[in-house]
């Protein structure tokens, strides 16, 4: 049999030719587009402007998304979520949403949800649930895509259980696009080992015609490939980039992140600096702290004078540090940093000019680090 056809995985153009060989006039493309994209549509039979032997049609021989929720996790504060997605070869990937309060009062609510680009990772960082699984394969664009949509349909729909009518709940699914206000791609998986793929769905993502969300309030996350950091340099998409830095040498970052060992920091800082003048956009620097491991004035000392020289023509300091106690793996030698360590870290950083912020850990009861629900869910057998 015919595997379904993902409508997720089809350009406009692709799915105008399918629609078209069905015999469709060519406003149909649009108005499925519009359905999958704008009105969040989980099936073909939500798509009522449709003709019923159309939507019979597509339910039929092709498939909305390629995600099944097989496990769900709620943090004790009900701010933080975690998804367990199967994907139609029987793979599992992890989705976080996290919802931030607005505490300043100036409208700065921020509803933000993590991304996976792989099932697994080669990266074999050693602190990473995800790292030591290893990488099953590449996400095609369209289970990527699928990631984001969930969780705007989820959003929509939990801003619509209380009671509203049907047609509430589709003005809510429209302005849901406004409620998923930031995207990060920091989840299973190397986005830059993903490349191509990656940026296909973030162009639908940010597509005004599709999802629309802006590219400013995107962040790719990477170990540091400097092939893919070069590239993402040339995208006219103007996504952010975040390296996974985690240690200021390389004795230190070889044992952490086995990837350093290919490529070392002083190449990935090359890369850095040509970004940099190639964009002039700011680089966010991630680094997981570990008691003991990372975390010593010593290395921030280090850090500092790593991340010193990365400055635009006028002076300006073009790079940001998150500090970010380490989510710990169960059985890991590798625990979160201490409090007083961190802000003892973060304070030398701030004396040697380099801006920092140290962040909540978020979902911490709820194995929100990346791979560790799937990790003890298994394949999912274990439903909820
Ligand atoms: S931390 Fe990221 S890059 Fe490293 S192994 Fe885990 S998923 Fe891969």
């Amino acid at each position: 049999m015919t595997p379904p056809v993902s409508l997720l995985d089809l350009t406009r153009e692709q799915l105008a030719d399918l629609l078209a060989g069905w015999g469709q006039p060519c406003f149909r493309a649009d108005q499925v587009w519009d359905w999958l994209y704008r009105k969040l549509a989980a099936e073909p039979g939500e798509m009522t402007n449709l003709p019923k032997e159309l939507r019979e049609r597509l339910a039929a021989e092709t498939r909305c998304s390629p995600l099944e929720r097989i496990y769900e996790q709620r943090s004790g504060d009900g701010q933080t979520l975690k998804w367990l997605f199967r994907l139609p070869d029987g793979l599992t990937i992890e989705t976080v949403l996290m919802l931030y309060d607005d505490v300043t009062g100036a409208g700065r609510e921020r509803r933000t949800v993590c991304i996976s680009t792989q099932a697994g990772c080669a990266m074999g960082c050693v602190f990473c649930a995800t790292g030591q699984a290893g990488l099953a394969r590449n996400l095609t664009a369209g289970e990527i895509v699928a990631q984001v949509l969930a969780a705007a349909r989820w959003l929509a729909n939990s801003e619509s259980a209380n009671g509203e009518s049907a047609n509430q709940r589709i003005s809510y699914q429209l302005s849901a696009i406004s409620h998923l206000t930031n995207i990060v791609v920091m989840g299973m998986g190397e986005p830059m080992a993903n490349y191509d793929r990656t940026w296909a769905a973030l162009r639908t993502i940010t597509d005004p015609d599709a999802f629309g969300l802006g590219a400013r309030h995107i962040t790719v996350s990477t170990v540091g490939l400097p092939q893919g950091i070069r590239k993402m340099a040339t995208e006219p998409l103007q996504i952010n980039l975040a390296v996974s830095l985690h240690a200021p040498n390389d004795a230190l970052r070889s044992k952490l992140l086995p990837v350093n060992q290919r490529y070392p920091i002083a190449e990935v800082m090359l890369a850095i600096r040509e970004y940099i003048a190639a964009t002039n956009r700011r680089v966010t620097f991630e680094y997981a702290m570990m008691a003991g491991i990372n975390d010593t004035p010593e290395l921030a000392v280090e850090l500092a004078a790593l991340l010193r020289p990365l400055r635009s023509p006028t002076g300006g300091m073009m790079c940001h540090v998150n500090l970010i106690p380490l989510n710990p793996v169960a059985e890991s030698p590798y625990q979160p940093s201490t409090p007083q360590a961190a802000a003892r870290f973060q304070q030398i950083l701030e004396q040697g000019g380099i801006p920092s912020t140290v962040r909540m850990r978020r979902g911490i009861d709820i194995d929100a680090g990346c791979g560790q629900l799937r990790r003890r869910v298994g394949d999912g057998t274990e439903r909820r």
